[in-house]
């Protein structure tokens, strides 16, 4: 199943076709995208044999917006890709590296990536949703809590994130930073859940490509090790690290600029386009 948020409301894909889930299970499944997450295993169970009323067609053009759009933690892991460790000079660490990237960074598919002054990077990312609330969950048990993945944007602010001690949490947290989306695609739908290609694109060069087998910690190994310390709540989202290839690590270094175009794809999910504008405010 293929969920998101169009217009706010939580939509789902049959077909070529979307489909409102409040209108189109007649009100007996939320219209809220926060509200459905939390019933995730209804809505799937719905989706998987429920044929969706008519009125719940959404015509036209449809516009999908962040698929979690008030997600209440969102967390990075920073250096997660073996090509990345290589080319940051950071040996595999023996635990995951985590940050906050705060929730109001968040945004959509198609949403506008407003550039500060600094060295602003890319990074693609695999984004996992919780779709269970859950503390200490076994690897053997991750998958089962997780809603699904979307592709994810790890916009990244180099000179931020080099001051001082490590600013990585506000580095990674600019407003219009998380681009996410176009939809959550479950688990189930993948080729491979243990192999999930992806990749990212600036002005139509590809400046990454990798797959989640080369990650250092899995996603039920992230999920697992987060769970000790965290709840895990439905909607909570975990952008898992990037593969090598990030504007850094370029010789020379070539960062993002307003007017460059970002695509971001990870397999079984679908693209992003993402693009780059001047903060009119800074400017
Ligand atoms: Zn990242």
């Amino acid at each position: 199943m293929h969920f998101g948020n169009i217009g706010g409301r939580a939509a789902i894909v049959r077909g070529d076709d979307a489909y409102d889930l409040g209108l189109a299970s007649s009100g007996t499944l939320p219209s809220d995208p926060m509200e459905a997450l939390a019933v995730w295993s209804a809505v799937t169970a719905w989706a998987a044999s429920a044929e969706p009323v008519e009125a719940g067609l959404i015509a036209g053009a449809t516009t999908w917006g962040p698929p979690v759009p008030r997600p209440r933690q969102s967390i990075g892991i920073a250096v997660n890709y073996r090509t990345h460790a290589e080319e940051t000079d950071n040996s595999a660490l023996d635990v995951p590296q985590a940050f906050t990237k705060f929730p109001s960074c968040i945004t959509g598919p198609t949403s506008d990536v407003v550039i500060p002054s600094g060295d602003i990077d890319w990074e693609v990312e695999i984004v996992v949703v919780i779709g269970r609330e859950g503390t200490d969950i076994s690897s053997d048990d991750a998958w089962d809590h997780v809603a699904g993945i979307t592709c994810g944007q790890d916009i990244s602010n180099r000179t931020l994130q080099r001051i001082g001690l490590r600013q990585m949490s506000l580095a990674k947290s600019h407003r219009t930073f998380g681009s996410t989306g176009p939809t959550i695609v479950t688990v189930d739908e993948l080729r491979d859940r243990d192999d999930i290609r992806l990749s990212c694109t600036v002005n139509g060069f590809e400046r990454q490509s990798g797959s989640s087998r080369d990650m250092i910690f899995s996603i039920p190994e992230l999920i697992s090790y987060l769970s000790t310390i965290l709840t895990l709540y439905p909607g909570d989202l975990i952008f898992t690290g990037t593969p090598s290839g990030v504007g850094a690590r370029l010789t020379p270094p070539q960062y993002l600029h307003a007017g460059d175009v970002i695509i971001t794809w990870v397999e079984g999910v679908g693209e992003m386009v993402n693009n780059c504008v001047a903060d009119s405010i800074g400017a």
